[in-house]
C-alpha cells in the first residue's frame, strides 16, 4: 500500500511533470479519469479511449471538442473535458461514425455542435435506426459497470446520459450547426480552422487545425499503425482521402503535432505513410487485376510493402478492386 505521504509526494511530482521512477508508476493506486488525457500542447488535450481519439482545444475561458466518443459516453467525456477548468462552449464532429458521434447528446442539447450537412443527414438516419434499442443498450452499459467496478461517477454519467436520450433522443444526436466547405471557430484568442476536402474516410470528413498550436486533429483520415476502415456505405473514396491528406500535409511543418483517430499523436511522417498506404494499396490491386484476377484473389493477396501495417488488408484490397474495376 502507499501511504498518504508517499501518495502526496507522487500527486506533487506528477503535477509538475517530474519523470516517476518506474516502480512508483506501476503501484499507481487507480487512473482518476476513465479517458486517458494527454496533453499535446498548452491548452490542447488529447482523449484517448472509449471510441476515436478527441482534440480539446481550450482558451480564455471557452474550450472546443473535436468528437463525443461511443454512445453513452458523451457525459463522461464533457465532465471530464471541463475537470481541466473551461466549459466546452462548442463541439465538432469530424465524420458520422458512432465511435466519433456516439455521445453527442452530451453536447448538441445545449451547444453548437459542428459538422459537414452529410455527417448531420447520416447521423439522423443512424440514431433514428436504433431509436427503439438505446434504452437497453445503456441499461446493459450501466450494469456491465456496476459489475465491472468501474468508477461511480462514470456510471452516473451514463444514467445521466439515458435520461437525455429519454428526453430528447433522437433530435439531439444530430449535430446543429452545419458547413459544406471552410469554417472558422474562435475558442478564446485562438482560432480553430475546419476543413472538408471532399470525400475520404467518409462522404463527411473534417478535419481540424490549431494554428497556433500547430496541432491538426485528422478524425479518421488517419489511422497509425493499422488498415484504416474503408467505408463503402459512407462514401469511402480511397483518392479523396489522399487528397484530405495532401491538404494535411501541406499545412505541417517538421514540429507539427498530428492527432489521429484511432492510434498514438504523430507527425507529419504519420500522415505522408497514410498517404503512401494507399498508393501501395492500388498498385498492388491494379497489378493484379491487369492479370486478370477475380476480385476474390485480389481479397487474398498479402502485399510485402504493406507487411508492417496490423491487420487484415482484405477487406481493403476489395474496396479498392471495386474502385478500380468499376472505374
Ligand atoms: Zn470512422
Amino acid at each position: 500500500m502507499i501511504d498518504r505521504r508517499e501518495f502526496t509526494r507522487i500527486l506533487s511530482a506528477a503535477a509538475v511533470g517530474v519523470a516517476l521512477p518506474a516502480p512508483v508508476l506501476a503501484r499507481w493506486p487507480r487512473q482518476d479519469t476513465y479517458f486517458r488525457w494527454q496533453e499535446v500542447s498548452p491548452g490542447v488535450r488529447v482523449a484517448i479511449g472509449g471510441g476515436g481519439n478527441v482534440l480539446l482545444v481550450a482558451d480564455g475561458g471557452e474550450a472546443l471538442v473535436s468528437d463525443a466518443k461511443n454512445f453513452g459516453m458523451g457525459h463522461t467525456l464533457r465532465r471530464e473535458a471541463e475537470a481541466f477548468g473551461t466549459p466546452v462552449t462548442v463541439a465538432v464532429n469530424t465524420h458520422h461514425h458512432g465511435d466519433h458521434s456516439g455521445g453527442n447528446i452530451a453536447f448538441a442539447g445545449d451547444l453548437p455542435l459542428i459538422s459537414n450537412p452529410a455527417a448531420q443527414r447520416r447521423i439522423r438516419q443512424q440514431a433514428a435506426g436504433v431509436a427503439g434499442q438505446t434504452n437497453d443498450r445503456l441499461a446493459t452499459m450501466i450494469d456491465q459497470m456496476s459489475r465491472g467496478g468501474t468508477d461511480p461517477r462514470v456510471i452516473d454519467d451514463v444514467r445521466n446520459e439515458a435520461s437525455a436520450v429519454e428526453a430528447a433522443y433522437p433530435e439531439a444526436m444530430a449535430p446543429n450547426d452545419t458547413f459544406e466547405v471552410e469554417r472558422e471557430v474562435r475558442v478564446g484568442r485562438r482560432t480553430v480552422l475546419l476543413r472538408h476536402v471532399g470525400a475520404g474516410h467518409t462522404d463527411n470528413d473534417v478535419f481540424l487545425h490549431v494554428p497556433d498550436a500547430n496541432v491538426i486533429h485528422t478524425g479518421d483520415l488517419l489511422f497509425v499503425g493499422r488498415h484504416g476502415f474503408m467505408d463503402q456505405n459512407g462514401g469511402v473514396d480511397s483518392q479523396g482521402w489522399q487528397r484530405s491528406v495532401r491538404a494535411m500535409i501541406d499545412l505541417c511543418d517538421t514540429e507539427t503535432i498530428v492527432v489521429s483517430g484511432h492510434g498514438e499523436v504523430v507527425d507529419r511522417h504519420g500522415l505522408e505513410r497514410q498517404y503512401e498506404y494507399f498508393n501501395q494499396l492500388r498498385s498492388a490491386v491494379e497489378a493484379a487485376v491487369a492479370e486478370g484476377r477475380t476480385k476474390e484473389e485480389v481479397q487474398a493477396l498479402t502485399p510485402p510493402s504493406l507487411a508492417d501495417i496490423s491487420g487484415n488488408p482484405s477487406r481493403n484490397l476489395g474496396v479498392v478492386y471495386d474502385e478500380v474495376a468499376g472505374g
